[in-house]
C-alpha cells in the first residue's frame, strides 16, 4: 500500500483505526483459551519456521507468543515476514492452548498462544543499537544515551515500577498519619545544606539569580510556622557537589516535618513509612529500630553509620584486671587510657601468615586516614601462646568463635604527625574492620541476602551528633548538620559560655550535642534530620557561635529569621533519600539503575545532551558574559 503521507514510499504501516486493546501482553492464561483477544506491543523476537512465524509480543506486563500460520491466514503470515525487532504491532486473534511439548514454564503466559487473524503494523523501528532482550548489556554510556531503549528492558521496568510502588506506599502511609503533601518552590534562594547551589539567572533582574533548592529546609519549617502541623513531600533536591560515583546532581528526598515532636516521634513516623515501603517490595521489617548515640557508634564501630551486619569492636580492657591491663600496656608499649579494640570477622580465621602480617597495609585503613598511632596485634596464635590466661579471658569476653578472624588494635605512645584523638583512633580501627569485612566477604557472607529481612536489613538510629565540627581547612567550627538544628537543653549553658570561640580548636563547642539523628541501613546513611531551633534568641546564639554577624545572618536567611519571630511552635523533621531506598529494594547496585533519566558522575545527561552552551542572544538577554572557564 502506498503511504498517504509519503506517497513516494512503499509503507508497511497500517492505521490503528478503531481497534482497541483487550489484554496486556502478560495477561492471557489457560482459562482464556478460545477467547478472542487484541494485543498490542513490541516485537521482542521473531522466529521464522517457514510456514509458521512466531512472534514474542512484549509490553510492560510480559510477553505473549503470537503465531502466524500460512495455511490458516496467508495474508497475516505474509505480512509478518516483514516484522523486525521492536516494530510496534496490533494482533487480533484467538487464544489457543499450546501443545504439551511447546508449553513454556518460564513465563506466566506460557501455556497459551494467540493465533493471528489480523496483523497491523503500527510502526517500524530502525536497527537498534542494542535490544531490550539482549542478555549482555552494552556499556553504560550507550545505555544512558539510548535511555528510552534501555528503559524497555525487563530489569529497568521492574526498577521503575518498584520506585512507583515504594513512593506510593510512603505517600499512602504518611497521608493516613495526617501529613499533607505540600509543594515548595524549585526556583528559590540559597538553602543551608552547605553544598554548592545550582543557579538560575533572572532575565527581568539582570545580575540576580535564583538558586535551586538543596532541600526544602526553610520552607518546611515555615510550613510549621504556618500551622500545617505535618508536612511531607517527595521532592527533588539539587546539589552541585564534586564528582562522586554514587551521587546525583538532582536526587529525590522523602522530606518531612512536624510540630511538637520528641526525637522518637519523628523516628516512629520514619519506621512506619519504611515498614510500608519495604512491605511494598515484599519484605516485613521489624520496628522499632535499634538506637545508638554518635559517641557509642564511634567507639564500637569507628563509624557514624555502622554496618550492623558484622560484630562491633569490643574494648577488651573491661575483661582484664588492672594488673593484667598494666602488663599488656607495658609489654606491647601501648596506652592503657585508649581502648584495646578486638576486631572480629566471623568465619574468616583461616588465613595465611602473610595475609595476617599485611592486614593493615591495604584499603581505607591505610590510605584514607593519614598517619597513624594504631598498633596492631595480628597473630592470635602467638598471643595465645605467650599470654594464655589473658587470651582466654578476652576471647570469652568478645565471644570469639573458633573459626573467627580476630586481631587487637591499641594506641601507641608515639605516631608522628598523627591526630592522636580517641575519635581518630576509633575511626582507624573502624576502617580496618570494614576493610577486612570487604576482603573476606565470601567467607563470612554477611553481605549476602538470606531472604530473612531481620538479617538482610539492619537498621539503626544514630543520635546525639556533635552540634559543631572542626573544619581543619577553614580553622573554625561549622554546623555538623545545618544551622537550624537545636542542641540538648542541658548543653545550652556550654553554648552560652563558649559563644566566642569559633576559631579555637579546643573549644568546648565540640562537646555540645545536637538533637540530630541519622537513620542507617547496612552501613549506609538513608537519611538525617533534627529537632529545630524554634526560638529566635537561640537561633541568634547559634549564628553568633558560628561567627556569623547579625547582618550576615539576615542577608542569608533574613525572611526565615523574621518568620521565627511570629509564634513558631517547636518542630522537627527528617529527609531520606528515595533513590537509595529504591536501589536497595530493587537489589540494584547503582542509583542510576532506579532513576529513569539519571546523570553521569560528571552531572551530564547523555540522552538529552546537557549541559550545553546557550546562544549569544540568550546570554545577552540575561546580561551574562562567559569568560574563559577557570582552570
Ligand atoms: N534538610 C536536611 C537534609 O536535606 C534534612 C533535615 O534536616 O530534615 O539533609
Amino acid at each position: 500500500m502506498a503511504d498517504s503521507y509519503f506517497p513516494e514510499r512503499q509503507s508497511l504501516l497500517d492505521f490503528l483505526g478503531d481497534l482497541k486493546r483487550t489484554h496486556m501482553c502478560g495477561a492471557l492464561r489457560l482459562s482464556d483459551a478460545g477467547k478472542k483477544a487484541v494485543l498490542m506491543g513490541w516485537v521482542n523476537r521473531r522466529r521464522d519456521l517457514g510456514n509458521i512465524i512466531f512472534i514474542d509480543l512484549r509490553d510492560r506486563t510480559g510477553v505473549t507468543q503470537v503465531v502466524c500460520n500460512r495455511e490458516l491466514n496467508p495474508a497475516a503470515h505474509q505480512k509478518s515476514e516483514q516484522l523486525r525487532n521492536e516494530y510496534v504491532i496490533a494482533v487480533v486473534g484467538t487464544v489457543k492452548k499450546r501443545d504439551a511439548d511447546t508449553i513454556n514454564k518460564n513465563i506466566p503466559t506460557g501455556e497459551v498462544e494467540l493465533v493471528v487473524e489480523e496483523l497491523r503494523i503500527l510502526n517500524e523501528s530502525k536497527q537498534l543499537p542494542f535490544l531490550p532482550g539482549d542478555s549482555v548489556l552494552p556499556n553504560e554510556e550507550m545505555r544512558l544515551k539510548y535511555r528510552y531503549i534501555d528503559l524497555r528492558r525487563d530489569a529497568m521496568q521492574y526498577n521503575i515500577e518498584m520506585r512507583h510502588r515504594v513512593s506510593k506506599a510512603i505517600r499512602d502511609y504518611l497521608s493516613a498519619q495526617g501529613f499533607f503533601e505540600i509543594e515548595t518552590p524549585i526556583m528559590t534562594r540559597s538553602t543551608p545544606e552547605g553544598a554548592r547551589d545550582y543557579l538560575v539567572p533572572s532575565r527581568v533582574q539582570p545580575g540576580s539569580f535564583y538558586a535551586l533548592p538543596q532541600s526544602p529546609q526553610m520552607f518546611k519549617q515555615i510550613l510549621m510556622i504556618s500551622g500545617f502541623d505535618k508536612y511531607f513531600q517527595i521532592v527533588r533536591c539539587f546539589r552541585d557537589e564534586d564528582f562522586r560515583a554514587d551521587r546525583q546532581a538532582e536526587f529525590t528526598q522523602i522530606d518531612l516535618e512536624m510540630t511538637y515532636p520528641q526525637t522518637d516521634t519523628v523516628w516512629g513516623v520514619v519506621e512506619g513509612f519504611l515498614t510500608a515501603a519495604f512491605k511494598a517490595a515484599g519484605h516485613e521489617i521489624k520496628t522499632p529500630f535499634p538506637r545508638t548515640s554518635y559517641d557509642e557508634a564511634i567507639r564500637r564501630y569507628g563509624n557514624d553509620k555502622p554496618d550492623m551486619r558484622l560484630p562491633a569492636m569490643v574494648d577488651v580492657r573491661e575483661a582484664l584486671t588492672p594488673e593484667e591491663l598494666e602488663d599488656v600496656a607495658t609489654k606491647f608499649r601501648v596506652r592503657k587510657e585508649f581502648p584495646v579494640q578486638l576486631i572480629r570477622i566471623p568465619r574468616s580465621g583461616d588465613i595465611s601468615g602473610t595475609e595476617r602480617r599485611t592486614m593493615g597495609t591495604y584499603g581505607a585503613y591505610q590510605h584514607v586516614q593519614g598517619p597513624t598511632f594504631v598498633q596492631l596485634m595480628t597473630d592470635p596464635k602467638r598471643f595465645a601462646k605467650d599470654y594464655p590466661a589473658i587470651s582466654e579471658k578476652i576471647l570469652a569476653f568478645a565471644k570469639v568463635e573458633a573459626d573467627d578472624l580476630w586481631l587487637l588494635a591499641a594506641a601507641r605512645g608515639e605516631g608522628a604527625g598523627a591526630d592522636q584523638s580517641l575519635q581518630h583512633f576509633c575511626e582507624k580501627c573502624g576502617f580496618l574492620r570494614l576493610d577486612l569485612a570487604q576482603k573476606y566477604a565470601t567467607r563470612h557472607k554477611a553481605f549476602e541476602k538470606t531472604g530473612d529481612p531481620a538479617t538482610d536489613f539492619r537498621f539503626l538510629w544514630v543520635s546525639d551528633f556533635p552540634m559543631f565540627e572542626w573544619d581543619n581547612h577553614e580553622k573554625r567550627w561549622n554546623p555538623a548538620h545545618h544551622p537550624f538544628t537545636t542542641l540538648h537543653e542541658e548543653d545550652m549553658a556550654k553554648l552560652e559560655a563558649n559563644i566566642d570561640s569559633v576559631h579555637d580548636p579546643k573549644s568546648p563547642l565540640g562537646e555540645i550535642r545536637a538533637l540530630a539523628y541519622d537513620v542507617v541501613l547496612n552501613g549506609t546513611e538513608l537519611g538525617s534530620g533534627s529537632i529545630r531551633i524554634h526560638r529566635q534568641d537561640i537561633q541568634k546564639k547559634i549564628f553568633q557561635a558560628l561567627g556569623m554577624s547579625d547582618e550576615e545572618a539576615r542577608a542569608r536567611f533574613g525572611f526565615f529569621l523574621e518568620a521565627l519571630e511570629y509564634g513558631t511552635p517547636p518542630h522537627g523533621g527528617i529527609a531520606l533519600g528515595l533513590d537509595r531506598i529504591v536501589m536497595i529494594l530493587a537489589g540494584a547496585d547503582s542509583l542510576r539503575e532506579v532513576i529513569p533519566f539519571p546523570k553521569t558522575a560528571r552531572a551530564v545527561d547523555l540522552m538529552v545532551d546537557t549541559p550545553t552552551p546557550v546562544s549569544e542572544a540568550q546570554l545577552k538577554e540575561l546580561g551574562i558574559i562567559i569568560r574563559a572557564p577557570r582552570q
